[in-house]
């Protein structure tokens, strides 16, 4: 009991932080997502391709969630955007109190479209609300075509889900039925943008950025 209060107070508390954070991006009318998936299904691949690849059309910067290290967000650098990372230290999902401070270092006026990578995990990121517009997930086919079946509300919040690394499928090593992943996300999700994507080959990548450029104009819309 003693400890369902604590935990029902930590969400409270994340709440008022995500509504700030809410407030501070649609006062500037800018666009931040929060992208969801397992670890190494590719997120900050996308993303660096996505940085790399818009380059002169959309200024990005990033809020890299990791458990330890600063490896993606030197990645996000490289590719030429503004990175800032939060090392949780153990917490397997980023707080809504992180994100207020780490969007106090970056020059939010001057961006285009707020990402925040969180951390690798695909189960309690997606409860932490940040104050994004939207929710994205990140579903590579090397994980298995079971995966939206058996997280299906992770799914259920996502306003766009990339189906990464196909480029592997119809190699023999892979079994993942793309026509299943489809149907079970439209069980639990009627709406949500599905992506299939190669951030490796760029394979599919154009549909992503086109949804992207139109959010950016109108982070209302999602
Ligand atoms: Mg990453
Ligand atoms: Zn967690």
């Amino acid at each position: 009991m003693y400890k369902f209060k604590v935990e029902e107070r930590i969400l409270s508390t994340n709440e008022e932080y995500a509504a700030s954070n809410r407030e501070l991006l649609a006062g500037k009318n800018k666009l931040c997502l929060n992208v969801i998936s397992s670890p190494g299904s590719g997120k900050t691949t996308i993303l660096a391709r996505t940085i790399a690849d818009l380059k002169g059309r959309m200024k990005v910067g990033v809020i890299e969630g990791d458990i330890q290290t600063d490896i993606d967000a030197q990645r996000i650098k490289a590719a030429g955007a503004k990175a800032i990372q939060i090392n949780t230290d153990g917490a397997c999902h980023l707080s809504a109190a992180q994100i207020s401070k780490a969007l106090k270092k970056l020059p939010i006026d001057k961006l285009d479209l707020l990402v925040i990578e969180n951390v690798g995990n695909l189960i309690c990121p997606s409860v932490f609300e940040l104050g994004e517009n939207c929710k994205i997930v990140v579903l590579s086919v090397a994980e298995g075509d079971d995966k939206c079946a058996k997280y299906p509300s992770t799914f259920a919040r996502a306003a766009a889900i990339l189906i990464n690394k196909i480029d592997l499928l119809g190699t023999k090593h892979i079994d993942f039925n793309i026509k299943r992943v489809r149907k079970d996300i439209r069980k639990v999700n009627e709406d949500a943008q599905i992506f299939e994507v190669s951030a490796k080959t760029g394979q599919g990548m154009a549909e992503w950025y086109d949804w992207l450029a139109k959010s950016v104009g109108d982070p209302t819309s999602v």
